[in-house]
């Protein structure tokens, strides 16, 4: 059982699709975020659809996997159970927690340990030997500054400027899960890129009736 279709959670679950094991995925949105991408959108220089996906269409490609919509509320690891919102329990013979966490940032060890942990339990599964232990490789840094300059900082080469912009996007492109959201990211960026426009500048949301903020406001006033 996984818990969370994060980056971590969704690479566990691929990491286990040739594993014979049933593959229980569970998350309280039914849509993967590629949250590195949430400035463009508060920015609106992309849709909110745009960085996301739905769990079910990433993964359904792998026979082994189920996608449950529900939020885990408790753990009895004694009983090997997970409690759920609407009530279900659910037992799991290996329970991964890919929850996301909190103040953690930049040069982040969660992502490539959970595919590790994928690995791990294939193996496990199997009767195979186990992998040698989890270890972190940084792979780089990059920032983006602005419309045309960038810094990639991969350790043995530092670029600056256009080319390491250009690197940004590539990399931000091929990290996005699923086909439609990397094309949708390229057009859109390439069209605000050139027109200086914005694609996506929709304001959502309810719109407090009158009626109530007078409510309100005489209330405070009494
Ligand atoms: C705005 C922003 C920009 C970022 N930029 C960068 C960057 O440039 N470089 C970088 O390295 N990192 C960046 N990060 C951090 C990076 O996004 C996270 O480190 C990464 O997403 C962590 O992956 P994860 O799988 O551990 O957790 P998450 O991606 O947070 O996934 C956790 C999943 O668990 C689900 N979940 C949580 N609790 C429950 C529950 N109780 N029951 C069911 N489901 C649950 C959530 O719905 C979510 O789908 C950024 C983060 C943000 C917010």
């Amino acid at each position: 059982m996984i818990v969370g279709a994060g980056f971590g959670g969704l690479m566990a679950a691929r990491g286990l699709a040739r594993a014979p094991v049933d593959v229980l995925l569970i998350d309280r949105h039914n849509y993967h975020l590629f949250q590195l991408l949430l400035y463009q959108v508060a920015t609106a220089a992309l849709s909110p659809a745009d960085i996301a996906e739905p769990i079910r269409a990433v993964l359904r490609r792998q026979p082994n996997a189920t996608v449950l919509l529900d939020e885990v509320i408790g753990v009895d690891p004694a009983a090997q159970i997970v409690k759920t919102r609407t009530g279900t329990r659910q037992h799991y013979d290996w329970l991964i927690l890919a929850t996301g966490s909190k103040y953690h940032y930049f040069g982040h060890a969660d992502w490539p340990s959970r595919a590790y942990v994928g690995e791990l339990i294939s193996c496990r599964a199997r009767g195979n030997p186990v992998p040698p232990p989890f270890r972190y490789r940084n792979e780089g840094v990059l920032a983006t500054i602005g419309r045309r300059s960038a810094i990639a900082d991969f350790g043995w080469v530092r670029l600056t400027g256009f080319v390491a912009w250009v690197i940004w996007g590539i990399v931000h492109i091929f990290f996005l899960i699923g086909f439609r959201d990397r094309a949708s990211v390229f057009l859109n960026w390439a069209w605000a890129w050139v027109t200086y426009g914005r694609g996506a500048r929709l304001i959502t949301g309810e719109v407090t009736p009158l009626s109530a903020v007078r409510r309100s406001e005489e209330k405070q006033k009494a």
